[in-house]
């Protein structure tokens, strides 16, 4: 039987709504990774700091929690948590950006494509062989790539994440620009050669 082509990237899992998945599937990935020691680059009582095994800026890390789901599983009850992926990510930056060369941002994607609930944290400089596809750059540049704080409002005021999937999923197709000035760039690598002259020392 031919195998269905990977149209993300060549190794990364496609981008897709997080669903209960079988043992094994891609979408597992991160609980893979948080069950080997050496990846583990912080770890408290309740979450875990790893590397994004395919980064989208210089740096990028995930804040991931062992066992609950995705956004669409939170209530009332997680916003201590939620807090406290935000500290934890907010005391990895200090520690990683000691002089503050970088610009960190850090946000929850609205329709998550891996399972177990992840905060990415990441510099804003997108510079990233990983990086290709019109969909990676609308996901951490667009408001698909939702600050904590909706996330915590929401929880507090609706006591769940609802998301307009729809809505969001839309937002992956828009045109490029640049998040840092007005150009929009007509292609990936015109894109990608453009963001560099923003970090030009
Ligand atoms: P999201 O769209 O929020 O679910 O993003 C999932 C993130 O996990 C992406 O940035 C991927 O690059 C990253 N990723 C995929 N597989 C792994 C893995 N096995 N270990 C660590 N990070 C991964
Ligand atoms: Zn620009």
């Amino acid at each position: 039987m031919q195998r269905k082509r990977n149209l993300s990237t060549e190794n990364e899992p496609p981008t897709k709504k997080v669903k209960t998945a079988s043992k094994g599937h891609w979408s597992l990935g991160l609980k893979d990774t948080l069950g080997d020691k050496d990846n583990i680059l912080k770890k408290t009582e309740h979450v875990s700091i790893i590397k994004d095994k395919f980064p989208k800026s210089k740096h990028h890390y995930l804040v991931v929690h062992p066992t609950i789901t995705s956004i669409y599983a939170l209530s009332k009850q997680h916003i201590d948590l939620v807090q406290h992926m935000v500290k934890v990510g907010e005391d990895f930056i200090s520690e990683v950006n000691k002089d503050s060369t970088h610009v960190f941002k850090m946000g929850f994607h609205a329709v998550p494509s891996m399972q177990l609930l992840h905060l990415h944290v990441m510099s804003n400089d997108h510079d990233s062989v990983c990086l290709k596809h019109r969909k990676h750059w609308n996901s951490f540049t667009t408001e698909f790539f939702m600050p904590p704080k909706d996330i915590l409002k929401q929880l507090e005021e609706e006591g769940n994440v609802k998301i307009d999937k729809q809505y969001y999923e839309e937002l992956l197709k828009k045109g490029l620009a640049c998040h840092l000035c007005k150009e929009k760039p007509k292609n990936m690598p015109t894109l990608k050669k453009h963001i560099l002259l923003h970090f030009k020392k």
